[in-house]
């Protein structure tokens, strides 16, 4: 084990979703430069796009000013339904009849109160004995009759009823585009702001993301990466093909567990997991990992083994979401998941999903076999040089067993990039004409950092190591105090 725990590395990453908690220069900065946060996701249900160029643009400011870079991940809403507007929370009683209108001014009926929609053909995709929840599955109803402009519910568990809550169909196929126009302005917005991930929520089938992608391409989004939430019965369905479609699974607890009995829910996880694994995607584990921390200092001891779990799983990333948007401890929930992480990385490994994976070309057997040296040989680290960072990526699909993966690259980009994979610590660095020169600047700036120390063995693995030309290599290297 390396006697330097301060500077072992966090293998699993940690995404932070933006809100009024986090959004101040400074508090962006701590989260940036001392606490090593990897992805800010901004949720577009809630933001506008002044906020966003705002938040972008900070971001990029004060990643160049701590030299520690990350990822921007715009959170776009897909076909989400929504209740419109109240002026006083309506108090839903058991057993009341209740109506939701598809048109605007719906006449209301005698003795019978309502709420619009902002999706007019709901009337044709639901049917008669439908489930609605609202509001995260607050509020149940069921439905007793439509007509051309409301459907009309009986009110099975009561409550309150705000203004846009979200709605949950179980099990019915809704027949919105994959992407919304507000989607799509939301996408053009991120674009020009450099958002380096986009997260298409509600993830029917892998079509859903060719659009995505087809309009990222169309609009200088083509180095983007797409990342597909999980979140209903279909996508569930259709795993394996969305996995294959996509840069990225985000697993979305929040409406999954509304969408599907919640006991699935580990099973879900699970399976997930290990699908994106086999496929070398990478995977995110979202929403009420430390939800007790939006109002207490320290995390349930439930919450600890569900994040534990993730760790354990190896996911690539952990998600706050609103622990960080409204909560009143962020940085305690930072503290707390890196805390996780590190004793978990130190137990050694529980799941090895990665062992699935398939090898199919070249580059991933050497990459494989880099994996293997470092495993046996108990290297401290696996140091790689990437332009692109596909090499990087491809080591980290494999699941080296405790080195993490020292990522050089000569792009602002790829570093942001990298953020996302699992056990990837990426550095921009300028590389040598020499490839000697090259390994020896990144291994000065290790040691300089106190990442790595005399006498470490390092496995090294590149592909860009002859000027000339490419040749893969993977080399085993003992630290020496060096200077270039
Ligand atoms: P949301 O997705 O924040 O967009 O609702 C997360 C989830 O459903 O878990």
């Amino acid at each position: 084990m390396d006697p330097n725990p301060i500077r072992r590395a966090r293998r699993t990453k940690i995404i932070f979703t933006i809100g009024p908690s986090t959004d101040s220069e400074d508090m962006l900065e701590k989260l940036m430069s001392e606490h090593f946060v990897d992805i800010c996701r901004i949720n577009m249900a809630h933001a506008n796009h002044d906020y966003v160029r705002t938040v972008c643009q900070r971001i990029h400011k004060i990643g160049a000013k701590v030299e520690r870079p990350i990822s921007i991940m715009l959170d776009v809403k897909g076909p989400e339904i929504r209740t419109g507007d109240v002026d006083q929370p309506l108090k839903l009683e058991p057993d009341e009849i209740f109506d939701f209108t598809v048109k605007p001014d719906t006449e209301s009926s005698e003795g019978i109160r309502s709420i619009d929609v902002n999706y007019p053909n709901l009337i044709n995709d639901i049917e008669v004995g439908s489930t609605v929840l609202v509001d995260n599955g607050l509020l149940r109803l069921e439905v007793l009759e439509k007509d051309a402009t409301r459907i009309r519910c009986k009110v099975v568990i009561g409550g309150e009823l705000t203004s846009r809550r979200h709605i949950n169909l179980p099990g019915v196929k809704v027949n919105l585009p994959a992407l919304t126009d507000k989607d799509k302005a939301d996408t053009l917005v991120g674009i020009e702001e450099g958002a380096d991930l986009f997260a298409l929520s509600f993830v029917r089938e892998e079509n859903d993301l060719k659009v995505l992608r087809a309009f990222l391409d169309e609009n200088d989004g083509a180095e983007c990466r797409i990342i597909a939430k999980i979140e209903d019965q279909s996508a569930i369905s259709n795993l394996h093909s969305i996995v294959q479609e996509a840069d990225g699974l985000m697993v979305a607890r929040g409406d999954l567990g509304i969408e599907c009995p919640f006991e699935t829910l580990p099973i879900i996880q699970h399976n997930a997991v290990r699908t994106c694994l086999e496929a070398g995607k990478p995977v995110i584990i979202a929403t009420h990992m430390l939800e007790s921390m939006i109002t207490n200092p320290i995390p349930t001891r439930a919450e600890v083994s569900d994040v534990a779990i993730a760790i354990e799983e190896e996911a690539d990333c952990v998600m706050l979401s609103g622990e960080t948007t409204v909560g009143k401890y962020p940085i305690e929930c930072v503290e707390a998941l890196t805390k996780i992480s590190k004793a978990i990385d130190q137990e050694g490994k529980k799941f090895t999903f990665a062992k699935g994976l398939e090898l199919t070309t070249d580059k991933a057997r050497i990459q494989h076999s880099a994996v293997i040296m470092a495993n046996e040989l108990d290297a401290v680290a696996i140091l790689c040089f990437t332009r692109s960072g596909s090499m990087a990526r491809g080591v980290s699909a494999q699941r080296p067993r405790t080195s993490p993966i020292f990522s050089f690259t000569n792009s602002t980009e790829t570093v942001r990039q990298l953020r996302l994979y699992h056990g990837v610590v990426p550095f921009q660095m300028i590389f040598c004409t020499e490839p000697q020169a090259t390994v020896a600047r990144a291994m000065k700036i290790l040691l300089e950092r106190g990442y790595l120390k005399q006498g470490d063995k390092i496995v090294l693995v590149s592909d860009i190591l002859a000027s000339d030309r490419v040749i893969d290599s993977v080399q085993l290297r003992t630290v020496e105090e060096t200077s270039e």
